[in-house]
């Protein structure tokens, strides 16, 4: 119910002055037709009807038309791209329209992405495939029902034109909406164009935006410390329920790192089938540092070319430069905080993974129990999303016993065996908790999805699409994955919770 809302916009980042993003105007497509809109989102957003799924609509979400409201602007960032630093990426095939302005006063970003050149693009075409935008699309809807913090999909418009990859594939534009585009990356650019002062007030600005009790409190002794604690904070959570669901981003560069903690950019991200902490899906990635397991570290890491960049404001008063013993002060400050993320990281794997299997206040004593399912997974090459689905139907009694029919979870292993002695010790553990059946199965069932995008799925959805112009697929999926926790499925959402075989497994390239 949005009927006291106006549709409000809003271009505070501008106020920062033009050293931040660069004015540019979208490029107009031959022939825009509509692959989907978002009504839900767009009503959230008090985007008028006549600029949601119509003709003016489809004209704005395609960048064929500029709504008045709009003063697009190509964001300035650099970043760290597998461990390089590129002094300067920025939004090359992205625009900011506006902030939209929700009842809450909170801004959200709208961006198109693909609507053309920027005087970021350099080599590149400023456009999209259907089938990233169509994965995004997929991906983040789905993420956001998960109940992880992630960008948005608002819009997708077929361009009617080509894109040349390795080949010629259909374009599209996407339309993302998200808390704000600021990342890791933005503080880089600031610091290395423009210096201490530029990353001071875009540190300010962000404060602001996303943690406003940062700049009213009366005790924050150091508001650039605490900024960089809760992005910690912030990392450490998402990250965390990237492994609950047993999703990988692939390119987890610091241009891809959201400050508000938000999932971003889905290039090859996927979710896994079987368990294998080592699994990459981006081709590009040789030396697996985007592995599954590797995204806590990978994380901190992010974080730590954050800090840098925060460095002089820890300590340093602002009329005058460092000294040694103010440097010292900072990278102290800095290393504790990173210590602090690698803490907080480890006891929410914890209580995630003890969430997972029923364990409530789970602690470090619970975790050879924890890495002992684990590993019987990744040897026996089981399903991760099934494998947890069906230990919680282990819990159809009413008490918890260790004895008692043969389980509905040891299908999955080949050797049941092994299975059945982890499943006794489980058992076991559960009793010493509680031993109400009934609450233990509700609780595993709120974290432990029946159905995630399975990546043959998606590939699926983006064929039909790309060969036939079929979105038929794209739709249904983007249906089911709506209610990744419900109990009874529907009929597709049975077919969707089926693994792949393993002939169908596709590894993107
Ligand atoms: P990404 O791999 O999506 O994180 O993008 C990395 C950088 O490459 C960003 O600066 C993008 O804006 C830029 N980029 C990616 N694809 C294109 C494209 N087709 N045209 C222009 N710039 C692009
Ligand atoms: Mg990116
Ligand atoms: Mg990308």
């Amino acid at each position: 119910s949005n009927h006291h809302s106006e549709f409000q916009t809003a271009h505070s980042l501008r106020a920062l002055g033009d050293f931040y993003y660069r004015d540019a105007q979208p490029t107009a497509v031959a022939n825009a037709q509509w692959i989907a809109f978002n009504q839900d989102l767009a009503n959230q957003l008090n985007i008028p009807a006549s600029e949601q799924d119509t003709d003016e609509g489809l004209a704005i979400w395609s960048g064929n038309q500029t709504p008045e409201w709009a003063k697009p602007a190509a964001l300035a960032y650099a970043g760290h791209q597998f461990a390089n630093l590129v002094p300067q990426l920025g939004d090359g095939r992205a625009l900011l329209l506006a902030e939209v302005v929700d009842h809450h006063g909170k801004h959200w970003d709208v961006q198109l992405k693909g609507a053309g050149r920027t005087p970021f693009s350099r080599g590149g075409d400023g456009r999209s495939a259907i089938g990233p935008v169509l994965r995004e699309y997929l991906l983040s809807e789905a993420m956001h029902a998960l109940g992880i913090p992630t960008t948005r999909a608002l819009a997708a418009v077929a361009s009617g034109e080509m894109v040349f990859r390795d080949e010629g594939v259909p374009g599209a534009v996407f339309t993302r909406v998200a808390s704000s585009h600021l990342r890791v990356g933005s503080f880089q650019y600031a610091l290395l164009h423009g210096g201490n002062e530029k990353v001071k007030t875009l540190a300010d600005y962000t404060i602001k935006r996303h943690f406003p009790h940062i700049a009213k409190s009366t005790n924050a002794g150091n508001p650039y410390l605490a900024f960089l604690q809760h992005v910690a904070e912030r990392q450490a959570e998402l990250v965390n329920n990237w492994l609950r669901v047993g999703f990988i981003h692939g390119v987890m560069n610091t241009d891809n790192t959201s400050i508000c903690g938000e999932t971003i950019d889905y290039g090859p991200a996927a979710f896994m089938d079987v368990y294998n902490p080592a699994k990459v899906f981006s081709s590009i990635d040789r030396r697996g540092r985007y592995a599954f397991n590797k995204q806590p570290e990978i994380a901190k890491w992010n974080l730590a070319r954050l800090a840098e960049t925060l460095l002089p404001l820890l300590t340093a008063d602002e009329s005058s430069d460092a000294t040694a013993d103010q440097k010292e002060a900072a990278i102290a400050l800095a290393t504790r905080v990173l210590d602090e993320y690698s803490e907080y990281s480890e006891q929410l794997w914890l209580a995630n993974m003890g969430a997972k299997l029923g364990i409530q206040h789970a602690t470090k004593s619970d975790k050879p129990l924890m890495q002992a399912f684990l590993a019987l997974l990744q040897h026996q090459n089981v399903d991760f999303t099934q494998a947890f689905w069906q230990l919680a139907n282990e819990l159809n009694c009413t008490q918890i016993a260790t004895t008692g029919p043969q389980s509905p979870a040891s299908t999955l292993f080949t050797n049941p065996m092994e299975y059945t002695e982890w499943r006794q010790r489980w058992l076991e553990r559960l009793i010493e908790n509680d031993n109400n059946a009934e609450q233990v199965q509700a609780s595993m069932r709120k974290v432990n999805p029946a159905i995630i995008p399975r990546n043959h799925r998606v590939a699926e959805a983006i064929k039909a699409a790309e060969e036939d112009g079929d979105l038929t697929r794209f739709h249904e999926l983007l249906e089911a994955w709506q209610e990744p926790y419900k109990m009874p499925m529907s009929a597709l959402q049975v077919e969707l919770y089926q693994a792949p075989k393993e002939s169908e497994e596709v590894t993107r390239t």
